[in-house]
């Protein structure tokens, strides 16, 4: 009898360092930026675990359930077609927060930390007792709970307008539970009319991409949404309009804070200074590139 060349079903774990190298292989031919890291935040999903067990089992010589390979193997390959790692693993880290995210919100990014760090100094150093923050366009929410949650005693309302995205919003705030935060679903030039003059701080991440500037990287141009990327010709369509909300809303001495691309920081201290607001300042991110500029009603 002839030897079948079809191999037996596995029943052996294979070991988990083999099967890392080989989907960081995978993932750096699909042009992923940190195939090592992906592979390892992937598995580590998969087993429940968190990444520095992952390591520590994986250097001791553990295996993998076949099961188990097989869940990864399948997230690897969507991974390789440049889906989001974020809309894998359901789970975007955000300062202290883990926000859900998924198809329709913007997926939160490291250098927006630093943006809402600004809004959080500005809300501290108000006096009143139960100071009030605004995020206009808040997607996933990063930027409200984020506030919400380090500054406790205040109150905070995230404003968004996309339904899909809008979905997402209300699903944060649920699971993070803070009571000081509402999600309102609004378009951001007539949001919150009861707030006219009473609000202390109010923040965004706008789209501000120009229409033309279409980004290179697969996982932001084919699925981060669109409404949350291009602002118009320029780029500061949403800007324009966030300036003009904030001023409606903000009581003389509160504080603007707005995130914009590397080269906007000059445009946007001009268009902002048109509007009438004070004590323009732009700030940098970790990587030194400007990042987000402020303004005093
Ligand atoms: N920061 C975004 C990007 O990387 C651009 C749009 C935004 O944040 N509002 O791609």
């Amino acid at each position: 009898m002839t030897r079948s060349s079809v191999s037996a079903p596995r029943h052996a774990s294979a070991s988990l360092e083999a099967v890392l190298a080989s989907a960081a292989r995978e993932l750096a031919r699909a042009g992923v930026p940190t195939p090592e890291v992906d592979a390892e935040l992937l598995l580590a999903h998969v087993l429940g675990l968190g990444r520095g067990e992952l390591r520590a089992r994986a250097l001791s010589g553990g295996g993998l359930a076949i099961a188990d390979e097989e869940r990864f193997l399948a997230l690897v390959a969507r991974r390789a077609t440049r889906e989001p790692l974020q809309h894998l693993t359901g789970r975007a880290p955000f300062r202290s927060l883990e926000l859900a995210v998924g198809p329709g919100v913007f997926v939160p990014r490291p250098e927006t930390e630093m943006v809402a760090q600004l809004a959080i100094d500005a809300l501290q150093a108000v006096a009143a007792g139960e100071p009030v923050a605004v995020d206009l366009g808040a997607g996933s929410g990063a930027i409200a709970l984020a506030l919400a949650t380090e500054v406790p005693y205040a109150r905070v309302v995230a404003v968004e307008n996309s339904p899909l995205a809008f979905t997402w919003t209300r699903q944060n705030v649920r699971e993070v539970g803070a009571p000081n935060v509402r999600a309102v679903f609004a378009d951001l030039a007539d949001a919150l009319p009861d707030e006219d003059g009473r609000v202390d701080v109010v923040v965004s991440n706008p789209p501000y991409i120009p229409r033309d500037a279409v980004p290179r990287d697969p996982e932001v141009r084919l699925f981060d949404p669109e409404a949350a990327l291009y602002g118009g010709e320029d780029g500061l369509d949403v800007v324009r309009e966030v300036s003009r909300t904030a001023r409606r809303l903000l009581r003389s001495g509160g504080t603007l804070v707005i995130e914009h691309g590397e080269p906007q920081g000059a445009s946007v201290r001009d268009l902002l200074a048109a509007d009438g607001w004070h004590a323009l300042a732009t700030h940098r991110d970790l990587l030194g590139r400007d990042r987000a500029t402020t303004a005093i009603r």
